[in-house]
């Protein structure tokens, strides 16, 4: 029965609308899922651990890959966007652009082509900290395992990719395509971005050297980072023996992000625990307003806070300036003992909050967002849906929870329609 009704589109590959598009998909329902990165996975595809049990993400997603693949009734549009939406709840007619990759499903990932290739590009997968060939696999598991190329920075009249390719595999001269659907039910799941640290401008963020945000932080441990998870510091690879973090970098502020982003407290603290594991004897300060590390997250930050390297200090931060030979210093005020802090580290980690990636876009009439760009789900009357972070700042557990509920809203939509 299912099967003869409307589809389900749903838009943002990550883990929340990974989880939405297999939970319609695997009680029968048909699903388009639209992702407009080469590869899916979102932002915890570059995570290096995950709280609180501290295990690999990319574990998580490769069980979700290995439900995805032999699922016909998920059709799966990668660099791809949707354009447009018209109609009502149960018939939208929606327009979707699909960027050429230049890469086709014959690819192996041999990685022949990148030996060739001449071009590099700064790798956005690892926020700049190193660089990739134009022809490159988004990332080590990525799904579909293929191949792309930023066809911007390829030399002019450069074939070289395609010649060391056995596999006919690569098409220089792929052009975008425009499609058209129609479906019963949209769910948003696109996710978040984070908060751009420049605009915080006392915290020095872009000014000072080795101030970075928390989601580079993720891939500086990162076994497949560009350290080989070694805790150094960008500007000069030293060693970390020192460093702050900072909370509620830009969040709970109403100049920034007027929320509490949920899980800042929690990736801190599990930060720290990376660079205790790194650096044993590196000396770890956290700068904090409050913990937020509700339910079970409490004894993870139990176990972290008896740490003996390292230090809370319940204050907010003033300013972050140079310091000597490129070390970063933190002013503060330390408001259990009354003093004023002037702490000269290695490297100051900003916890960044999460911004609605939907934030500043301009977006088909059917969805509604609130003022900080998150679908809101008590304003959507139609067969739009939001799913996971989407919808308000989460861990991944919340996100799937969510996502799995949107899932069942789609559902209703359908079977309604
Ligand atoms: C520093 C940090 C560390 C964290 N660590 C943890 C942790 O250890 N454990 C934990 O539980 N949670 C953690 N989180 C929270 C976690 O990142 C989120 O819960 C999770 O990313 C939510 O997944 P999502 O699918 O909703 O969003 P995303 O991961 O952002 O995925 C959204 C997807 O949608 C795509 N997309 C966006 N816009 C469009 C569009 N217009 N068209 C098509 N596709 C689009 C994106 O490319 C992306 O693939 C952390 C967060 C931060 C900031």
């Amino acid at each position: 029965m299912a099967e003869q009704k409307g589809k389900i589109l749903v838009i943002g590959g990550g883990i929340s609308g990974l989880t939405t598009a297999l939970e319609a998909a695997e009680v029968g329902y048909e699903v388009i899922l639209v992702e407009k990165n080469p590869a899916l996975g979102g932002r915890v595809s570059r995570f290096y651990q995950y709280f609180p049990k501290l295990c690999p993400p990319l574990c998580g997603l490769e069980i979700n890959y290995k439900r995805l693949k032999p699922n016909s009734r998920i059709q799966t549009l990668t660099d791809s966007e949707v354009v447009s939406i018209s109609g009502n709840a149960g018939s939208y007619q929606v327009k979707i652009k699909t960027n050429p990759a230049y890469v086709n499903d014959k690819c192996v990932s041999c990685d022949k082509c990148t030996d060739v290739c001449p071009a590099e590009r700064d790798n956005d997968y690892n926020y700049g900290l190193d660089k990739t060939k134009a022809v490159y696999l988004p990332y080590k598991m990525a799904w579909p395992a293929k191949y792309t190329i930023e066809r911007s920075i390829c030399p002019e009249g450069c074939t070289k990719c395609v010649e060391a390719c056995v596999y006919d595999a690569i098409d220089l001269q792929a052009q975008e395509t425009l499609m058209e659907i129609e479906v019963a039910s949209i769910v948003y799941a696109t996710g978040w971005r984070p908060y751009d640290a420049a605009k915080i401008e006392n915290l020095g963020y872009g000014k000072v050297p080795n101030v970075i945000n928390n989601v580079t932080m993720e891939r500086i441990a990162s076994g497949q980072g560009p350290t080989k998870g070694q805790i150094l510091r960008p500007s000069d690879q030293k060693k970390v023996e020192s460093i702050a973090f900072v909370q509620c970098a830009g969040s709970r502020d109403e100049n920034h992000l007027p929320y509490c982003s949920a899980i800042c407290c929690m990736a801190s603290l599990k930060q720290a625990k990376y660079v205790r594991e790194a650096n044993p004897d590196a000396k770890i300060y956290i700068f904090y307003i409050d913990l937020r590390t509700p339910g079970k997250y409490e004894d993870f930050a139990s176990a972290i806070q008896n740490d003996e390297n390292i230090t809370l200090v319940k204050g907010k931060v003033a300013k972050i300036v140079e310091g000597k030979g490129q070390n970063a210093v933190v002013q503060a005020e330390d408001i259990l003992n009354g003093n004023k802090v002037n702490l000269e580290v290695d490297m100051v980690v900003l916890a960044t909050g999460m911004e609605s990636s939907l934030k500043g876009s301009s977006l088909p009439q059917a969805v509604q967002v609130d003022e900080n760009g998150f679908v809101a789900p008590n304003i959507q009357k139609n067969g739009v849906i939001g799913a996971g972070t989407a919808k308000f700042p989460s861990d991944v557990n919340s996100s799937i929870q969510d996502s799995t509920g949107a899932a069942l809203r789609a559902i209703q939509t359908v079977v309604g329609s």
